[in-house]
């Protein structure tokens, strides 16, 4: 399913390359609204568990000349013309310093005010004020004003109006490609898991010296795990002092026997002899079950795109090291940077291996070579990214017996069997089989035995994303020396779990990041161990984090605002020309079947949930980190395949409460909003709902407009992959998307490279959904709430430093400062070849120069840059 392919760009999610909290998880998650994390430092320095697994001008201007605006545009200007990276503590010093004065202004100023209420909901109330004086709102306004270049016309060019400040007071640091708002809201996550998990090692640390002698680790909490994962990964001199560990050496090992048919290594693997067959299948399957590593191709168990209650297995196309296949094709590997830098990383990083494990025999730079020509090559066999998008392209039935095992000479049979049911060490031995289609050599009891043991069923069909990719990688391997193959299969191991060897592998591993994406320093080590724990153990110590920060009240309120955004997508429908009445009737009542998940799972909240979720997972500081790495990664990839003979569990998060994301998943028809994102600037129960539906609102549309973009609406309202609109419906809006597709082509970055209009179509009607869906439901609620006699018969009160900007302007104001951010040219290059989402500028101008709401608010004149004549419009 296209949607969960793992092509090294992810998912997709509300906005691009953040460096929040990763996920856990055994396959992409759909349609996010931001990408996860700094990818390109996933693909070689990562948790293999989440591995295979964006007024008139004249009247406006004259606005500007209050106070405090004045103000705002000097602070703004002096912080401009400071150097980011040299001053930054200086600005943050002013930045806190003007908060400070408008604090004091605002306090001065209260005593001759009514101070605000607070209503049964949690929400203020105003009663007779005009600006909002609550610390949230003055917390927002400081945001608002330091993002902000009110010297920079809103009706010209809106993302630099909110944002054009952004990069001076959040330069972006030295150990990341990126920095936007969602980073600087999941740096404060960051913070409050430190806390937890820091006072949490300390606290078993004197139980364990207590109870050393009756410890059991049967018994040890999914609590305790969390802190116990942590504190092996903060243990730096004892990952320095260890040697390589010896389940890492027996893989490299075990992989460079693959071939033992040929005499010759330089002759490729003979597909017709049992024992190269036979050891390439069971030496991937191994690789894939119990280490996470897909060299060629991954597997996953999902739910089946035409049968959503149903789980399947997939098989789809993985193997390289750099983010995607745009890397590699039509390069020239001797002249090309990235990959003469990815090259001569390779050659650093086996001259390392072997010296460590005094292995003579291998040439660091041949196998560099080789395996950089044969990423190149499979590359060429890859489905694009756009490709990738395409539900029914993705989705291919194949028969396990009739499709693979008797069409290819790749034993993969014998490959999914041994992946389905990992071989005992015992029956391991003269294992030998053609299982799945009932064709099992008699004389292997071994194999019987085993397969007797086993608790899940092999499939007979699996789902295929491409079989000609399939067909060409066939291909490819039986024309590859055996050598080659040896080696890209140890690369893997290596550029997988070298991260979590010493200082020699984490700084060759740094070196390359640096050269090919522009980082400047390390990441802490701290937030790297966040990271970890949070792959490793994301649930326990989500809980933990929502215990601290989330409250029942805010879980209330989100679940209010989803109700509204999904009544405006209803009322909104009314208004579309291109859909037939009963087929609109059918896209209300896929809307209202929704499932809707806040916060955190509700069956992994409580202690006895979680310890029994992770009851399989042992987790010992008394082993090497690694060893702890090993044992999370297998229980993930184990736990995925589990669910191949189970019904589809709708209760299923994708992502872990800590994460600033969310994301809309077609076969569930869910959408997922983790208490992570449910934080200021998105949310805050204190503040002003323009400022909410603005943030959150606008995040809650857009997952909600996911169920209906290019992708989305080809599932039906029970999330299977049938259609449910007339031909005639269908080519109308193929119509009204191909103006989003074409005007977002036309947005170029620094570089000259354009967004890829097809391959952001989804991402681009979901984000211009999600703001109209938001403004109405926002207008909605003012409405009835001034009907209701609340907010003493009013509009909601302006902001305090923005006297001028009125509610509905505010609202746009907090939808920019959402996509406020910088990117380093090297990853801005790899989000446009490889990210389904725009780049933030272009989410904030192409949605506000589609939306009449906007350009009505901000009084733009028709014709100007943010009110274009001609406008798009899907939702
Ligand atoms: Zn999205």
């Amino acid at each position: 399913m296209s949607f969960f392919h793992s092509d090294g760009g992810g998912g997709g999610g509300l906005l691009g390359g953040e460096d929040g909290v990763s996920l856990t998880r055994n396959s992409p998650a759909a349609y996010e609204i931001v990408e996860e994390d700094d990818l390109l430092v996933q693909q070689l320095n990562t948790n293999p568990t989440s591995r295979s697994f964006k007024f008139a001008s004249g009247s406006f201007t004259s606005k500007l000349k209050t106070c405090a605006m004045r103000t705002c545009a000097f602070l703004v200007y002096w912080l401009r013309r400071m150097k980011p990276s040299t001053e930054r503590e200086l600005a943050w010093s002013i930045v806190t310093a003007s908060t400070f004065i408008l604090m004091i202004f605002i306090a001065v100023h209260a005593h001759h005010r009514h101070n605000p209420s607070k209503g049964a909901n949690g929400n203020v109330i105003f009663n007779k004020t005009e600006v909002c004086e609550s610390s949230s709102c003055v917390h927002l306004a400081s945001t608002f004003l330091s993002y902000m270049n009110a010297t920079a016309d809103p009706c010209e060019d809106f993302y630099e109006y909110a944002c054009g400040s952004f990069g001076v007071v959040n330069p972006i640091p030295d150990d990341k490609t990126s920095w936007s708002s969602f980073s600087v809201l999941g740096e404060k996550n960051n913070m409050v898991l430190r806390r937890i998990l820091e006072k949490g090692t300390t606290t078993e640390k004197k139980k364990m010296q207590q109870n050393s002698l009756e410890e059991d680790v049967e018994k040890v909490s999914a609590e305790e795990k969390t802190t116990l994962f942590y504190k092996s990964c903060m243990d730096l001199n004892s990952i320095e002092d260890a040697s390589i560990p010896p389940t890492l050496k027996k893989l490299m090992s075990s992989v460079s026997s693959l071939g033992n048919a040929n005499d010759d290594a330089s002759f490729p693997l003979d597909f017709d002899k049992d024992d190269d067959r036979s050891k390439l299948a069971s030496t991937l399957s191994e690789l894939q079950s119990n280490y996470g590593l897909a060299p060629f191709f991954s597997i996953y168990v999902g739910p089946d795109s035409k049968k959503s209650t149903v789980n399947v297995l997939s098989i789809d196309q993985d193997g390289l090291s750099l983010p995607s296949r745009d890397y590699y094709v039509d390069k020239d590997p001797n002249t090309d940077d990235m990959l003469i830098a990815l090259k001569n990383h390779i050659e650093t990083m086996f001259t390392l291996y072997d010296t460590d494990t005094d292995t003579t025999t291998n040439n660091s730079a041949d196998i560099a070579e080789s395996v950089v020509q044969f990423e190149s090559s499979l590359a060429t066999i890859m489905l694009s990214q756009t490709e990738l998008r395409d539900p029914q392209k993705t989705y291919n039935v194949l028969d396990v017996k009739t499709d693979l095992s008797e069409k290819y000479k790749f034993g993969w049979s014998e490959f999914l069997t041994n992946s389905v049911c990992p071989p005992s060490e015992e029956a391991e031995e003269g294992r030998h089989l053609d299982s799945i289609d009932g064709t099992v050599d008699s004389t292997s009891t071994s194999l019987r035995q085993t397969l007797e043991k086993c608790k899940r069923t092999v499939p007979k069909q699996v789902i295929a994303t491409s079989p000609t990719y399939l067909t060409q990688l066939e291909e490819l391997l039986q024309k590859t020396p055996v050598s080659t193959i040896r080696s890209v299969l140890q690369w893997r191991i290596l550029s997988s779990y070298s991260s979590y060897l010493g200082s020699k592998y984490t700084s060759a591993n740094f070196d390359f990041q640096k050269k090919a994406y522009g980082l400047q320093t390390p990441k802490l080590r701290w937030k790297t161990c966040i990271s970890e724990t949070d792959g490793a153990l994301g649930f326990a110590l989500g809980q933990l984090f929502v215990d601290e920060t989330f409250s029942s009240t805010s879980r209330d309120n989100a679940k209010s605002m989803v109700a509204d955004i999904i009544n405006s997508f209803e009322q909104n429908l009314k208004s579309i020309h291109w859909m037939d009445d009963k087929t609109k009737g059918k896209a209300k009542g896929k809307a209202e079947a929704i499932l809707q998940k806040i916060g955190y799972p509700d069956n992994l909240s409580t202690a006895n949930q979680l310890n029994a979720h992770y009851a399989d997972l042992s987790i010992d500081t008394s082993t090497s980190y690694m060893d702890n790495i090993f044992a999370s990664t297998k229980f993930g990839v184990q736990s995925n395949l589990d669910q191949l003979d189970k019904a589809v569990d709708k209760t299923e998060w994708d992502m872990t409460p800590p994460t600033v994301n969310a994301y809309y998943n077609p076969p569930n028809n869910e959408i997922v909003f983790p208490a992570g994102i449910l934080q200021s600037p998105f949310y805050d129960g204190s503040s002003l709902r323009a400022s909410n539906y603005g943030g959150i609102g606008v995040v809650i549309g857009h997952e909600l407009t996911h169920g209906f973009d290019d992708e989305g609406s080809q599932y039906d309202k029970d999330g299977n992959l049938v259609p449910w609109w007339p031909e005639d419906v269908v080519t109308k809006f193929k119509e009204k998307t191909k103006c989003i597709a074409d005007e977002y082509s036309a947005f170029q970055i620094e570089n000259g490279d354009h967004v890829n209009g097809n391959l952001t179509l989804g991402e681009n009607i979901a984000d211009n959904g999600g703001l109209r869906e938001s403004f109405h439901a926002y207008r909605t609620w003012v409405n009835r709430t001034v009907k209701d006699g609340g907010n003493g018969g009013k509009e909601e009160p302006n902001l305090p430093g923005l006297p001028d900007l009125t509610p509905n302007q505010l609202f746009f104001l907090s939808f920019a400062t959402v996509w406020c951010g910088d990117t380093r040219a090297e990853e801005e290059h790899r989000r446009i070849v490889t990210d389904p989402h725009s780049p933030g500028r272009f989410r904030v101008i192409g949605t506000l120069s589609n939306s009449e709401d906007f350009a009505r608010e901000f009084n733009c004149p028709k014709g100007g840059k943010m009110n274009p004549e001609k406008k798009c419009r899907v939702w």
